[in-house]
């Protein structure tokens, strides 16, 4: 009898593994993702501002009508302009949790080709570097903020991944198993006894 209650306790343990393996899986990816590529500097930058989104959003008024540099993740959809042939609408988001944000780059169609992965809460979007004309209140795009793209890279492919990993979720899986194991183990050596 001891071989049945020693594999039932495997049994259990074998349940905590599973249910720890997501967790490895999840941690891994996020470190994955954490790859940060260095803009490079551009031959004519001596007009050239390399700045964040976040600068952008929170506006200074000096940058309106200036050339700008942004690198920012593809999020949401390409939304074809209908106005305005052969362009379109991009959302590019702040890729630095400490400053957030997200602006409108109008690029043209071709360009869309280098975005692989839209970003959305199971994918990270494939980062872009836009060098662009930054409005502030756009006349031609009703006073919307916006950067006209010159020139458009790719700096790192998109990738989908399980689940941003968030330690918290785990743990009433956890403490699920862990009562499951000692549930089991009891259980089988109150039986023993018995018999
Ligand atoms: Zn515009």
């Amino acid at each position: 009898m001891k071989s049945r209650a020693l594999s039932a306790a495997l049994c259990a343990l074998a349940l905590v593994v599973a249910c720890a393996l997501p967790t490895a899986a999840a941690w891994a990816d996020d470190n994955d993702s954490a790859n940060v590529i260095n803009p490079l500097q551009m031959p004519d930058n001596s007009f050239l501002y390399d700045t964040s989104i976040y600068d952008l959003i929170n506006a200074d008024p000096t940058y309106e009508g200036s050339t700008v540099q942004i690198t920012g993740e593809v999020v949401g959809d390409a939304v074809h302009d209908l106005e305005d042939e052969g362009k379109t609408w991009l959302t590019l988001s702040s890729t630095d949790k400490k400053a957030p944000g997200s602006i409108s780059v109008l690029v043209d169609d071709d360009d869309v080709s280098l975005v692989d992965t839209y970003g959305a809460f199971d994918k990270t979007g494939t980062i872009l570097r836009v060098k662009g004309t930054y409005h502030l209140s756009c006349s031609e795009h009703e006073g919307t903020m916006d950067v006209h793209a010159d020139s458009v890279t790719a700096v790192t492919e998109g990738q989908t991944h399980e689940e941003e990993f968030d330690f918290d979720d785990f743990v009433p899986g956890i403490i699920v198993c862990a009562v499951g194991l000692v549930l089991a183990i009891a259980y089988y050596i109150m039986r023993e006894r018995n018999l």
